[in-house]
């Protein structure tokens, strides 16, 4: 992945800019099949950040980022959700164990 400065850009709830950093929480998308490069992130401020954490937390459900932000990691391991992808796979997404076994050919990644 090329290097990249922080430039600013806006958070991608509010539509705030926010100064990016390293530290700045983000999560990517999965690209469609006609991208030759990955997506580019959506930014969180932090204020988004900690409300999509709280409301994934009330709603018990997370979104399927390709790359998941740190609010979902946050909230996946307060849930108890594991990361689950097809054997072998570089992508996974979230699952609520609860809800039943982990569906044939997949595999807990332990992110
Ligand atoms: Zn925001």
């Amino acid at each position: 992945m090329a290097k990249r400065k922080w430039p600013q850009d806006k958070c991608c709830v509010c539509g705030r800019f926010i100064k990016l950093s390293g530290k700045t929480d983000r999560s990517t998308c999965f690209g469609s099949s006609a991208d030759y490069e990955p997506p580019d992130p959506e930014w969180y401020c932090n204020k988004c950040a900690r409300r999509e954490y709280f409301s994934a937390i009330r709603k018990r459900s997370l979104p399927t980022n390709w790359i998941p932000a740190k609010w979902e990691r946050k909230a996946a391991e307060k849930m108890g959700f594991i990361r689950i992808g097809p054997r072998g796979a570089a992508w996974g997404h979230w699952f609520d164990p609860t809800r039943g076994p982990i569906p044939d050919g997949y595999v807990d990644q332990r992110w």
